[in-house]
């Protein structure tokens, strides 16, 4: 058995933005008998989940589910797409942008990053316009694909993917478009078709509420034409065979069954609310504990109120802080785990998950636990942002949860 004696009572608080606590009701879904994925009971599984989450990315273009994490379908998105040598602009939002850039790099992708200067850039959304001007001087059409971040969950900014959309238009350049929203699905509004994405990228253990372990490219037609004569080497990520078995609900290879058991389980439940109940849920919360954070004097790492997540928040620390001594001193007194700060933020802020199976009481709790953590850790606060929290939620009812 595995020993879990650090968690000696009730149940720890996952507050990092992913993975996000799983429902019991998923973790009964994954619990079923594992069964024969090639026999019909299975059949049947695969084509309700294929078809359902469509309706979570807004496309009616195919869905490659992947028995992976969210870093396989990133190299799909690129071996799928690319050839040796070809050029990618991306955006640096964060450290997730420049993980998948560093991925680029390994692949023999010539990578080109966009951006604000400095932290600046890990501060604000993508600045559509300057993928606008960068398209614009390529007249030769060399760069093959622009890939951006929408929801960067190192950081709690979330960008509009609308805007890439039309700047791409605008320059009438016709580079791919590829967007990770990882951290973003199923908590943040998100439309694949509308937006002319070309491949979506995500992951399982945020918006989804599943454990890690399955992974998503939602393709375009532009994208599944460029398949067809992209040179990177792909095999396991090909999309050819998996598009081709998926027809009839099977996979070309043993799937993740009982994830998969989890994903029709999690459909059903973020279809039952409602996908716009959902995002208003998730915008109510992260709206609630935006003002937390401001009653407690300090900053939020996001600058620009248009690009604040619905999924998390991060909270910078004040000068002479370390953010990982904070968060360690709430893991040890109160059993929760908030996010660290990655890359360029490492140690300078912690990152609130507010994503998935989370409701008003969840949120009370995690940032009583962070009022109480960062007081214990001396962090001077100016005032309770749990009683700012509590009016924020009570000024703004989830109209079909409370009754007054
Ligand atoms: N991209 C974003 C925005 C993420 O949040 C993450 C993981 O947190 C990843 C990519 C990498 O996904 P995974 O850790 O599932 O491989």
């Amino acid at each position: 058995m595995l020993k879990l004696d650090f968690h000696p009572a009730g149940r720890h608080f996952l507050q990092i933005p992913g993975p996000s606590p799983v429902p019991d009701r998923i973790l009964r879904a994954v619990s079923y008998p594992t069964i024969d994925h090639r026999g019909p009971e299975f059949g049947a599984l695969g084509l309700q989940v294929l078809s359902g989450i469509k309706k979570i990315f807004k496309t009616e273009q195919p869905v490659v589910i992947y028995p992976a994490s969210g870093t396989g379908a990133w190299e799909a998105a690129l071996t799928n797409t690319l050839s040796p040598g070809d050029h990618v602009v991306m955006y640096e939002t964060g450290h997730f942008a420049t993980l998948w850039k560093k991925m680029a790099e390994a692949l023999g992708l010539k990578t080109e990053f966009l951006g604000l200067p400095g932290i600046e850039g890990w501060r604000r959304g993508v600045q559509a316009q300057m993928i606008e001007e960068r398209l614009r001087q390529d007249t030769t059409h060399q760069i093959k694909a622009v890939c951006v971040v929408h929801n960067e969950t190192s950081t709690g900014v979330t960008s509009n993917i609308a805007a890439v959309r039309q700047a791409i238009d605008a320059a009438g350049h016709p580079a791919l478009l590829m967007v990770d929203t990882i951290s973003g699905l199923a908590s943040a509004d998100y439309r694949h078709d509308e937006w002319g994405v070309d491949v979506t990228v995500s992951g399982s253990q945020k918006g989804l509420m599943l454990p890690p372990g399955i992974s998503f490219n939602a393709v375009s037609q532009k994208a599944i034409a460029a398949s067809k004569t992209a040179k990177l080497p792909k095999a396991f990520w090909g999309w050819e065979d998996i598009i081709a078995m998926n027809a009839t609900g099977y996979w070309p290879y043993t799937p993740s069954t009982n994830l998969l058991f989890g994903l029709a389980e999690a459909l059903d439940m973020i279809m039952g609310e409602g996908l716009d109940n959902t995002f208003a849920r998730h915008q109510r919360l992260a709206d609630a504990c935006r003002q937390a954070v401001k009653a407690w004097g300090l900053e939020i790492q996001c600058v620009d109120t248009e690009a604040y997540s619905p999924v998390l928040t991060g909270v910078m620390m004040p000068e002479g802080i370390d953010a990982d001594a904070v968060r360690k001193i709430i893991y040890q007194n109160f059993d929760m785990s908030l996010g660290a700060g990655l890359g360029k933020m490492k140690g300078k802020m912690f990152r609130i998950g507010h994503l998935g199976e989370a409701n008003d009481l969840t949120l009370m709790a995690t940032l009583t636990g962070c009022e109480m953590g960062l007081q214990l850790a001396g962090v001077k606060l100016a005032g309770s942002g749990v009683q700012a929290a509590m009016t924020a939620l009570m000024r703004n009812k989830s109209p079909e949860r409370m009754v007054a």
